[in-house]
């Protein structure tokens, strides 16, 4: 059997760098106040770990008094930001760089009298954070055939969710500038998404059987599932290696394996290791698999490209797995600074690999 890795299988730059606050707030020695609202990530292997290790998951700020709250790379509306300013809550912010670029736009569109369209699904929690920003008032659609009547309002602003598939955002804008001739369309899925769906295609075209990795309430792997499922009927969505039937697989020549954005790196290994275990042909496995997790070390000099920079980070594409993101402490020493000034979207960079992934 060969397989076949995805380098984009795994943690994505947003989830790596919520789960670095969460752990950057427990060696601060906050664990036993550390709250993140709603799980850190879709993954309940890792949301177990992080419960052994002391931090808490509530659902809404009414169950917290005192102590951190951190949000995680999905966001929240504008409100519950007030709400934990008003609380006087340790609030740690790990929204994701790119759906808070959304959230702006949303607020400045909205202020500007744009009715706002959100492509994605209204009950993801991404969604209800970005309709936060235009006090709820945003029209969100998920179905190419249920697009709703906008030519009724001046102007319209269109946003995705930054999960959905390029086709569906496609399709659904289309529609809109058939019965709209003012309409800002704004295409915000992320680059990590689009990536990983794309190479997940091409993966699921060359191979005989698909196997997805994540959780399965986790947006971006279920996408992942019906992306492969549309290129290869013979695809299985697993959690961990438990829910690995080994008998329908090893029928199978060739084996595709992909994994959504929460999935930590420990468990995409571990279905390799049982898989390998299983198999008698380990010279071709193995070697796929190492080349997919050699291609960075710390301390080795990347070049990159500039994605976006904020005032106080750079987001780089680095070619790997996940985006890189370098801090302003890190950029200079000069802390007013505002990195936006000075670094722009596709400048070249060079970077030094400081660290790869989290290990929760
Ligand atoms: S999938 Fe994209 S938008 Fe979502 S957390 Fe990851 S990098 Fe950010």
């Amino acid at each position: 059997m060969e397989i076949i890795l995805a380098k984009t299988a795994g943690y994505c730059f947003g989830v790596n760098r919520a789960l670095d606050a969460v752990d950057k707030a427990i060696e601060d020695g906050q664990v036993h106040l550390i709250h993140t609202l709603g799980p850190i990530i879709h993954n309940p292997q890792v949301i177990e770990k992080l419960e052994e290790r002391g931090v808490k998951t509530v659902q809404g700020l009414d169950e917290i008094e005192k102590g951190t709250i951190v949000i995680r790379s999905h966001g929240v509306g504008e409100n519950v930001i007030k709400e934990a300013e008003e609380k006087s809550l340790n609030l740690i912010n790990a929204t994701c760089p790119y759906v808070k670029n959304i959230q702006k736009r949303v607020k400045k569109y909205y202020d500007e009298d744009y009715q706002i369209v959100i492509i994605g699904n209204k009950d993801h929690p991404e969604v209800k954070g970005i309709n936060g920003w235009c006090n709820n008032s945003g029209i969100i659609v998920d179905d190419k055939n249920n697009v709703p009547n906008v030519a009724k309002y001046d102007k319209i602003c269109v946003v995705a969710q930054t999960t959905i598939t390029n086709e569906l955002f496609i399709a659904i804008t289309e529609k809109m500038k058939e019965q709209h001739n003012n309409v800002a369309i704004f295409n915000t899925i992320c680059n990590a998404t689009k990536e990983r769906q794309e190479e997940t295609r091409r993966i699921a075209q060359d191979v005989d059987c698909m196997i997805i990795i994540g959780g399965y309430n986790s947006s971006n792997t279920q996408k992942l599932v019906s992306i492969s499922k549309k290129y290869c009927n013979n695809t299985f969505h697993i959690e961990t290696k438990k829910d690995l039937d080994m008998d329908k697989i090893k029928k199978y020549e060739k084996v595709g394996i992909s994994a959504g954005a929460s999935t930590p790196q420990w468990i995409i290994e571990e279905v390799i290791n049982f898989m390998e275990n299983q198999e008698n042909n380990m010279e071709n496995m193995n070697s796929t698999y190492e080349d997919t997790f050699k291609s960075f070390r710390k301390g080795s000099i990347v070049e990159g490209k500039v994605i976006s920079a904020s005032k106080d980070e750079i987001i780089v594409n680095v070619g790997y797995k996940t985006d890189g993101i370098i801090k302003k402490s890190e950029y200079t020493k000069d802390s007013d600074v505002d990195l936006s000034t000075i670094v722009n979207p596709q400048d070249n960079i060079e970077a030094l690999v400081l660290n790869i992934g989290t290990d929760i």
